[in-house]
């Protein structure tokens, strides 16, 4: 089956990825990063209490964050399988999901931290979810539907060194968790969207 686990620093392109696989190989993307998202947009209890957290660079606690994804994958959808994108982030989620859910593949997009700071502060956003970077695309409104793009709010370049600090600390360890329990691969995730995909591809068949 593929019940995947997308690993990687902030920015490493995880999102893009996810994408790509949800529509190749029809699974749901779950993004507890989106899911937190959506509820501060929806003004929700759990939206406010997370607010404060995301836009400090900061982990929102562990509990909030396992009840989303255990929650998630009780839907009819999981069942064939599916994309963890920006969970678990700490040792003691990923020990909370092993006891809800079998993992076939952990890939560990691997992305230097120059790379990171650089492609987090250029990331310009539309709400049909495609991201766009200034580098490579100089107007202000999306090519796929018109919308205008904007700046996530903790993608500045001082939360974006935050988010680098927690992940080294709090989510880096899971690489040695994987590892010890052979579900670890590792790929290169500074080639082009296409590229990575490729290499992701070759480890799912
Ligand atoms: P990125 O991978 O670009 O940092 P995400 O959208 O995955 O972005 O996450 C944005 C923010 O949402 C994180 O910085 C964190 O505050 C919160 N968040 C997302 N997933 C988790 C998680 N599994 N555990 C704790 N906090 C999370
Ligand atoms: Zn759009």
């Amino acid at each position: 089956m593929n019940r995947i686990i997308l690993l990687g620093a902030p920015g490493a392109g995880k999102g893009a990825q996810a994408a790509l696989i949800e529509e190749k190989y029809n699974l749901p993307h779950i993004s507890t990063g989106d899911a937190l998202r959506q509820n501060i947009k929806d003004e929700t209890e759990l939206g406010k209490f997370a607010k404060s957290f995301i836009d400090k660079g900061e982990l929102v606690p562990d509990d909030v964050v396992i009840s989303i994804v255990e929650d998630r994958l009780k839907k009819d959808d999981c069942k064939k399988g599916f994309i963890l994108d920006g969970f678990p982030r700490t040792i003691y989620q990923a020990e909370a999901l092993a006891k809800f859910s079998d993992i076939d593949y952990v890939i560990d997009v691997e992305v230097p931290d120059e790379i990171v700071v650089d492609r987090i502060s250029g990331r310009r956003m539309c709400s049909c979810g495609k991201t766009y970077h200034i580098s490579t695309y100089k107007s202000d409104t999306c090519e796929k539907c018109g919308q205008k793009l904007y700046q996530r709010k903790d993608d500045n370049q001082e939360t974006v060194m935050d988010r680098l600090k927690v992940y080294h600390k709090q989510t880096e360890p899971l690489i040695d968790y994987y590892t010890d329990k052979d579900k670890l691969v590792t790929i290169d995730g500074t080639k082009s969207i296409d590229e990575v995909f490729k290499s992701i591809m070759n480890i799912l068949k």
